[in-house]
């Protein structure tokens, strides 16, 4: 099949692409992404896809043909950011009025947004998270394709389950983010997530697993299975399948040296899924467990679901059933109603459980949840940040503490990037480790005798190095 798609323009030359011999008019894009890695792997999936009708990257938006803002809008912060990056594009529109502009991603939302298009008209395509075929489509039709053909071909530029990635990831990357589970239904009341994502929707087996596949294949080593419930995987399905399923399998796959997940709920962390990950040798001991607040009372108020109580002992559990598990959580201060009783009983629950990592966040009233409709933002912005630096310096300490422990310790380091001059990768308990080496060692496990340790990262050089899957870390 041959079909000749629009004509040579300012925008680039004509390109045969693919098995069909497609030729398009090759367009330059540009992909901004902001928020989670469930973004990260979003703005992936636009890539490929837009790879796969030919276009090609570029790293500047001012030299693109299609510019593609993927947003978050998790914290007020976020949303700015989002804005400010959009008005920004309102003169190169002006300018350029055959750029194509793309605004994707939970600003936009899975219900589309009637006043972000009355807002911004010069925005084409209003594409929801997750989703590039609004984009592909557009494309394909602003370039004349005949309607039942266009539908094929969005068809075949996302392809489900065979992601292939864009170029200048492909032999590169060698640590991937893969979505499992789309939307959330719990509705903690701070959250916009379920009304921007949807509903909890996990992705059939097959399709996750043959997506490994394909990602090996072009040299991937590791994979994150993202889901913003992700220990609830399955069980919106039918078919009885589970997380500690889905990690046998994935387990199984030649070629992937390792395997993380995250965000973990509380309320969904079996024993068996933690004795899975304490067995599988491919499974890193890693957590990423929120817990929000450190008080019954505004834990109810959000409506998650445990106490303290509860999540003490369910740390307990983790500690006890994975040896050497480190540990991450994310915690809002200022919440609604929260006073200085309460957020001590936040500090100190931090201090006592010692986490190796906690993502800490100052609370913003989001569209449509139920705290901003129902519960006033009575915490004043400074004291929001007082709490928010008090947790900061604490766990600056304890960090620095734990991390202290690995100095003269050797621990196996996948090895992703150079950076600065060094090479930098994560050891199996995702401590982010950057190694003095001449050789290449992309994409390689080594092992890695770390020379000095800071709160965030650890520097080392190379001890002895293997290509072998894991053995365990060697530090507890
Ligand atoms: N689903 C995960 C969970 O268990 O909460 C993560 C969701 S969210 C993408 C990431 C983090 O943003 C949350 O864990 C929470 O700490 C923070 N967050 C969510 N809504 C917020 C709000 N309204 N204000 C401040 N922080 C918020």
């Amino acid at each position: 099949m041959r079909i000749i798609l629009g004509h040579p323009t300012q925008r680039g030359s004509l390109r045969r692409v693919g098995v069909a011999e497609v030729i398009i008019t090759v367009m330059k894009y540009y992909i901004w992404t902001s928020g989670c890695q469930m973004n990260v792997a979003d703005s992936q999936r636009v890539a490929s896809a837009l790879e796969r009708l030919g276009h090609i990257p570029t790293s500047r938006a001012e030299s693109a043909d299609i510019i593609v803002l993927n947003t978050c809008v998790v914290r007020q912060s976020a949303e700015d950011k989002a804005y400010g990056r959009l008005h920004s594009l309102r003169p190169l529109k002006e300018n350029r009025p055959d750029v194509v502009i793309n605004l994707m991603g939970c600003l936009v939302g899975v219900k589309g947004n009637r006043a972000l298009k009355q807002a911004f008209p010069f925005v084409d395509v209003f594409s929801p998270p997750s989703d590039p075929a609004p984009l592909v489509d557009h494309l394909l039709r602003v370039d004349g394709r005949a309607t039942d053909l266009a539908e094929t071909e969005v068809r075949n530029a996302i392809m489900d389950g065979e992601l292939i990635l864009p170029a200048h990831e492909r032999s590169t990357l060698v640590s991937a983010y893969i979505p499992i589970v789309y939307g959330c239904s719990h509705a903690c009341t701070y959250c916009v997530i379920p009304y921007r994502r949807g509903p909890e929707v996990s992705r059939p087996i097959d399709e996750i697993l043959a997506e490994i596949h394909t990602l090996t294949a072009q040299g991937v080593r590791e994979v994150t299975l993202l889901g913003q419930i992700v220990d609830r995987y399955g069980l919106d399905l039918n078919d009885s399948i589970t997380l500690v399923d889905l990690l046998h399998a994935a387990h199984a796959i030649e070629g992937l040296d390792r395997i993380r997940f995250l965000t973990s709920h509380p309320n969904w962390m079996t024993d068996k899924l933690l004795d899975t990950v304490a067995a599988l040798p491919k499974v890193c001991e890693h957590i990423e467990i929120p817990f929000q607040a450190g008080d019954d009372e505004v834990l109810q108020r959000m409506k998650r679901g445990y106490n303290v109580r509860e999540y003490r002992a369910l740390i307990d559990r983790i500690r006890a059933r994975i040896p050497g598990v480190s540990m991450a959580t994310d915690i809002i201060v200022g919440f609604p109603g929260e006073t200085e009783e309460q957020f001590r009983h936040t500090y100190e629950l931090l201090e006592a459980l010692r986490f190796d990592v906690a993502h800490l966040a100052r609370y913003s009233p989001r569209p449509d949840t139920v705290s901003a409709r129902r519960m006033e933002d009575d915490v004043p912005k400074s004291e929001k940040m007082r709490r928010f630096r008090a947790l900061e310096d604490l766990q600056t300490r304890t960090a620095t503490e734990i991390n202290a422990g690995y100095e003269g310790q050797t621990l196996e380091v996948l090895v992703e990037e150079m950076q600065g001059g060094r090479w930098k990768g994560r050891n199996r308990t995702n401590k982010l480790v950057f190694i003095d080496s001449e050789d290449d060692l992309r994409g390689k496990l080594v092992n890695v005798q770390i020379e000095w340790a800071g709160p965030w990262s650890m520097r080392g050089s190379l001890a002895l190095t293997s290509t072998q899957p894991s053995t365990r870390a060697t530090v507890a």
